[in-house]
């Protein structure tokens, strides 16, 4: 769910009163985090109890975080770098610093084993993402284990769209920065499958100077000021695989409320009345796609859904769960003179993160071999909405002169078919050219195996037209039908 949004525009991962103790590791989450803003880090204290659903008893427990940007790519240009680091190389971390046993205090050893299995093709900053400790006593079938653990969470000053940033006065967390239990399948741990475990985020408490904006996924959130600090407290009533938030030096926020309960609250940053005219229309227009996708494809998994502006410039989103990241571009264009002409885009590119609290968020993927399953059909998602509210034969951009110089520029390399701007036409566009390239591959495929030039048209292009094939062949009922069952019974991961 490395969130490039629409082959050009770039960027690269509810319970419904289920009950799963025995289809995996059940978990239960609760973090303390105070954010460190001079130093750019987070101390976080984690309680994560654990049921031992498998048959055995258990004495070893697996536990992933992202330390896969820790360590310089010795791969990349000195020039490529400086794009994304434009102070020099900026480690993100999560460092463990103590894992005990809540109740009798047992301190355990923490054991890291190398990521390369999970990671597929990268070979390096593979050492610190998995790691293991070791209980003294076993932990029996259906009895649970609490461990407590410590660790400090490094934020890199970093230009492009990443997990975790600091850019401009503002920080932000998506995934993996706090650690999960690996995920359990068929009565083992599977570290060679790049799933994220949903888990119960019972609460996260963030302690953040007062000078900070707090804008943080949750079904629930409230705030409160103790010894100068905000104390934001977030919980979620389903399963989740994070709890994302962003921090600014100031946001104004816009509210709506869909009619199937949804709370949707757009945090942009504070400047000209033109800005809030558009964070108004992206909360009204995100609340018609949670309403349509609600009714489609079932209720959605989180009840609050944050939508905000990330200071990188630059169409594209970034999904996690009850929480869409959207590039600069989508604010700054208010205050320019044709405001409005990015519309449809801006339109599209919101629909397709929506449609992630569905797909690869809201479902249990791997990532590393069936990214189809997220990002096209996140984007069957996006484009048949589309379509319905705007047509199939409505241009990405508006006809204009200009257009086809924008459009090209936008697109770098690509040449496109004059006059053929749809959705559809473009997809099929890029799928097209990969197939006659030679390029074409299945859609479940390893990530070592894949053409990696052309993994996102594989992932969203060809998975966009291989979704919409299907439910022209079944009928569209009967494929929604389908999607509906499907996002109910991954919506849990098994692990
Ligand atoms: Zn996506």
């Amino acid at each position: 769910m490395r969130h490039k949004k629409y082959g050009f525009l770039l960027g690269l991962f509810g319970c419904l009163g289920i009950c799963f103790p025995l289809m995996g590791f059940e978990s239960h989450v609760a973090i303390v985090a105070t954010v460190n803003a001079a130093k750019n880090n987070l101390h976080c204290s984690q309680a994560i109890r654990i049921y031992n659903s498998v048959s055995t008893p258990q004495t070893r427990f697996y536990f992933l975080v992202d330390n896969s940007s820790e360590t310089k790519n010795p791969f990349l240009s000195a020039l490529a770098e400086a794009r994304m680091y434009p102070h020099g190389f900026d480690s993100a971390r999560t460092l463990i610093q103590d894992v005990t046993v809540e109740g009798s205090g047992e301190q355990l050893t923490v054991q890291f084993v190398d990521s390369e299995r999970l990671f597929r093709i990268q070979k390096f900053s593979t050492a610190h993402s998995l790691f293991f400790v070791d209980t003294l006593q076993p932990v029996a079938s259906g009895q649970a284990i609490t461990f407590n653990i410590h660790f400090m969470v490094q934020i890199p000053f970093s230009r492009i769209m990443a997990d975790s940033s600091v850019f401009q006065d503002s920080l932000r967390v998506r995934f993996l920065w706090y650690p999960i239990n690996v995920t359990v399948e068929d009565n083992h741990w599977r570290l060679d499958h790049a799933v994220l475990t949903a888990h119960y985020l019972d609460k996260l408490e963030l302690i953040t100077p007062i000078s900070f904006d707090v804008a943080i996924a949750g079904d629930a959130v409230h705030t409160f000021q103790a010894s100068g600090m905000t104390h934001t407290i977030s919980t979620f009533t389903n399963p989740v695989k994070t709890c994302a938030f962003q921090l600014d030096s100031g946001y104004s926020v816009e509210r709506s409320n869909s009619n199937t309960g949804i709370i949707v609250e757009v945090h942009y940053p504070k400047k000209t009345a033109r800005l809030r005219s558009r964070a108004r229309h992206y909360a009204e227009y995100a609340t018609e796609v949670l309403e349509a996708y609600s009714q489609k494809y079932g209720p959605c998994p989180v009840q609050r859904v944050v939508i905000c502006d990330a200071p990188q410039s630059g169409i594209w989103g970034m999904a996690a769960d009850g929480f869409i990241f959207l590039g600069n571009h989508f604010f700054e264009t208010a205050d320019s003179l044709s405001s409005r002409y990015f519309d449809p885009l801006h339109n599209y590119v919101l629909a397709h993160e929506l449609a992630h609290l569905w797909a690869g968020v809201g479902s249990t993927v791997d990532f590393s071999r069936e990214n189809y399953l997220s990002e096209g059909l996140a984007d069957y998602m996006a484009v048949d909405y589309f379509e319905s509210r705007f047509g199939r034969y409505r241009n990405l951009l508006p006809m204009a002169t200009y257009q086809y110089t924008i459009l090209t520029n936008l697109l770098g390399g690509y040449v496109l078919p004059p006059h053929s701007f749809t959705l559809r036409d473009l997809s099929q566009y890029r799928y097209c050219q990969a197939v006659r390239r030679g390029w074409d591959q299945p859609l479940v495929l390893p990530f070592e195996e894949s053409q990696h030039q052309v993994d996102l048209v594989r992932n969203y292009d060809k998975g966009q037209g291989f979704f919409r094939m299907l439910s022209a062949y079944i009928g569209s009922d009967s494929f929604e039908n389908g999607l509906r069952d499907y996002f109910l019974s991954t919506r849990i991961s098994p692990g």
